[in-house]
């Protein structure tokens, strides 16, 4: 955008400095840029106006027209509230409601006046009523000619200062007015035509005010496709230029990989492990440096596809560290690493926040000499002192616990060349968030079970049925195997009563098998006397483990095959899934049980029937992601990334897929953006990253 979108709002007829001060705060709004880009969030359809006859409680939002007939404030003080009544053409009442502005709204609210009024209906007694409805003038209202109205985010904050949806589109509706003649186009010809793209100026126009129903779609498609395009194009120069820059070491020798081929491995790789390892060989003989995203879901088997890039690291003279993000976790990949290397004569270390001092000074020499191959642990390999001979591979599990920030400081770790990365994750992500989140990282997806897995077999049983539930229980303890049952907690909470449900159903769970051992495991246990517990149930020491989501992640325990898990409807899809996959690691047919309550939501029904019907992480990744949207997927970590002004991960994954494409083509044709048909793509990117060191965000 050119130097009069930078314009500060304040500016803008209308607004003024308090305002404008407002509109920073409130809605991170400073420039002429950012009103333009303050797109509605849903529209008003003028043609649709409800009865109140024919609402029903479970209609989201809706538009009723009728008149106000008698207002009244009741109650005192903070408790005051004001109601009035609307009636519609056939004489049915719906009652309106405000706790919030009241002694304003009973001021601006006209009696014996024609309203539409828009808001979600609850039904009480019989009766409906809407609480704080938007409302409009039905003599005003006929004035728009816009059939489709822009209803805008506001806060409280903005609201109590009288700037609401309206006012906004006002704002919106004036900078448009003197921004036409500033309006440059952002995409190149050639992409306009290949995607029949309308214009920029006219897709700002019919994004804030449609024009027809036609010109509405044509906008959102072209502005959702100029904002995927640019984030495709950013990440995919990052690569190239990562690409060019990054050299890594190159890892051609093998012969350790081969014999541990020929003499060590007790099963034959799939067909998707073998296939991940030839990427990964192709990167490490490429002499650039390695940046890859494994994916895969719960016993796909990573780790081994883990253990020969280390093998193939070491037989290289370079050494490898696997990092994890639990104690526990970092001991399961020991315990299976070392087992492979012990076959091999190759020393492995361990390093964790509780490992001795004085083992951890042998260790931290080791690494120093180069003598120790492999060094697996977790946040303690990132100290300061420990230090590398040749540090030439990071692998990193479950990335998303990690900030970038930690991970940068394994990469510098040898100064002189930067080592290859190898991120490894077991939470299945979407491929159209993947391509957002990771574009710059290449991807492989182990997306084959190891032959003779025996599918899970999932079911959701009401807690009525919780005594046929423990004797199935029992049966299959009988038969020898070890049963997790879950329990819903808020892990970062301190709070003990929240626990109470927990130890509740540790103490039923002890009164019911009374002939049986049982462990509990939670995180307000000191790691230790986690460990211990984890440690007895791992030896079969105890039958039922009783837990909370810490047993979510890695844990290993081949002989569990079933898992319970309680109050199942408070679990997102992905836990839900990330649970499941503590079992069916053996030879065994395991079993899932969803204990829930009768009473569920349609969110919670989906969730369950999910989880029955398919075993597949991408899937239910997708679900997730349709259900909960990708900044709560992710966690909060990465919702910077997400921050889209009008594109939605879960539905446009088609868009983004054109967009993407469009990008890769162009960067392909022309690297450096210097063709003449590609002036307007450069002179946008120059406006974007000048904006982010904008001046007018200091102030
Ligand atoms: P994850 O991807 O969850 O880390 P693991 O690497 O722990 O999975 O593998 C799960 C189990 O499957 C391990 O016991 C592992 O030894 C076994 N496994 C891995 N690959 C194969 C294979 N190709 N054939 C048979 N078993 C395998
Ligand atoms: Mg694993």
């Amino acid at each position: 955008m050119s130097n009069f979108f930078h314009t500060k709002i304040e500016y803008l007829k209308g607004i003024g400095p308090q305002r404008a001060e407002l509109l920073q705060k409130e809605l991170n709004m400073y420039t002429y840029g950012d009103l333009i880009q303050h797109y509605p969030f849903r529209y008003l359809d003028r043609t649709q106006f409800y009865r109140v006859a024919e609402l029903d409680e479970s209609m989201p939002y809706v538009q009723v027209r009728g008149r106000v007939r008698g207002k009244q404030l009741l109650g005192e003080g903070r408790k005051q509230r004001l109601a009035a009544t609307l009636v519609d053409e056939a004489g049915d009442e719906l009652e309106l409601v405000w706790f919030k502005g009241v002694k304003w709204m009973e001021k601006s609210l006209k009696n014996h006046t024609d309203y539409i009024v828009f808001g979600k209906p609850t039904e009480f007694n019989g009766k409906f009523s809407m609480a704080h409805p938007e409302l409009e003038e039905l003599s005003e209202a006929k004035q728009t000619t816009a059939f489709l109205q822009p209803v805008y985010n506001t806060t409280e904050k903005l609201k109590a200062h009288r700037i609401d949806s309206k006012v906004i589109s006002k704002y919106i509706e004036t900078l448009l007015k003197i921004a036409a003649p500033n309006i440059q186009e952002t995409l190149s010809p050639d992409l306009i035509d290949r995607y029949r793209l309308t214009d920029k100026r006219s897709a700002l126009v019919n994004i804030h005010f449609p024009e027809s129903v036609e010109k509405y779609n044509a906008a959102k498609f072209r502005l959702k496709f100029e904002e995927l395009f640019y984030i495709q194009l950013r990440l995919l120069r990052q690569k190239v230029v990562r690409r060019a820059d990054l050299a890594g070491q190159i890892f051609t020798q093998v012969p350790t990989v081969t014999e541990f081929y020929k003499n060590h491995m007790t099963f034959d790789l799939t067909g998707a492990q073998k296939r991940v390892i030839k990427e990964i060989h192709k990167d490490l003989t490429s002499g650039k440096q390695m940046n890859r995203l494994l994916q895969g879901d719960v016993g796909s088997g990573k780790t081994i596809v883990a253990f020969i890039t280390m093998l193939i690291a070491a037989d290289n003279g370079a050494q490898s560290v696997l990092m994890a993000p639990t104690e526990i976790l970092a001991e399961q990949h020991y315990t299976g690493l070392k087992e492979f290397a012990d076959r091999l004569g190759i020393n492995i270390g361990k390093l964790t926040g509780s490992t001795k001092t004085k083992e951890r000074r042998t260790i931290h020499e080791q690494l120093r000499s180069g003598e120790m191959k492999m060094i697996v642990g977790t946040h303690a390999l990132l100290e300061d002192v420990v230090q590398f001979h040749n540090l030439g591979l990071c692998i990193v599990d479950e990335q998303h616990r990690f900030g970038v920030e930690q991970r940068s400081k394994l990469w510098r770790k040898n100064p002189r060349i930067i080592p290859h990365v190898l991120v490894m994750t077991a939470t299945p992500i979407p491929r159209t968030l993947a391509m957002t989140l990771y574009g710059d990282l290449d991807v492989s997806v182990i997306d084959e079970m190891p032959a003779g897995r025996k599918e899970i077999v999932t079911v959701h049983r009401f807690d009525s049925h919780r005594l046929r539930v423990f004797q199935f229980v029992r049966d299959q303890i009988k038969l020898g195997r070890q049963v997790y049952i879950v329990y819903p907690l808020i892990e970062e909470s301190e709070q003990m009563e929240n626990y109470k449900d927990l130890m509740d159903g540790y103490e039923s769970v002890k009164r019911a098998f009374p002939e049986y051992q049982v462990s509990m495991v939670h995180g307000k246990l000191k790691p230790q006397d986690k460990d211990y517990e984890m440690q007895r149930f791992v030896r079969n020491e105890t039958q039922i483990m009783v837990a909370t989501t810490v047993i979510e992640v890695g844990v290993n325990v081949p002989n569990a095959s079933v898992m319970i898990i309680e109050s199942a409807e408070r679990f997102g899809l992905s836990q839900l899934h990330q649970l499941r996959g503590r079992v069916g690691r053996g030879a065994e047919q395991s079993y899932c049980i969803l204990m829930t309550g009768y009473k569920l939501s349609k969110d919670s029904k989906t969730r369950l029937e999910t989880m029955v019907r398919t075993n597949n992480g991408f899937e239910i990744a997708d679900i997730d992601l349709k259900l909960r949207g990708p900044g709560d997927l992710m966690g909060t970590q990465q919702s910077g990334v997400l921050d889209l002004l009008i594109s939605d991960l879960a539905k446009d994954a088609p868009i983004l897929q054109e967009a993407r494409a469009a990008a890769q083509t162009i960067l392909q044709q022309d690297p450096q953006l210097e063709h003449a048909e590609h002036q307007n793509i450069r002179r946008h990117i120059q406006s974007l990253s000048a904006n982010t060191v904008n001046w007018s965000r200091i102030s």
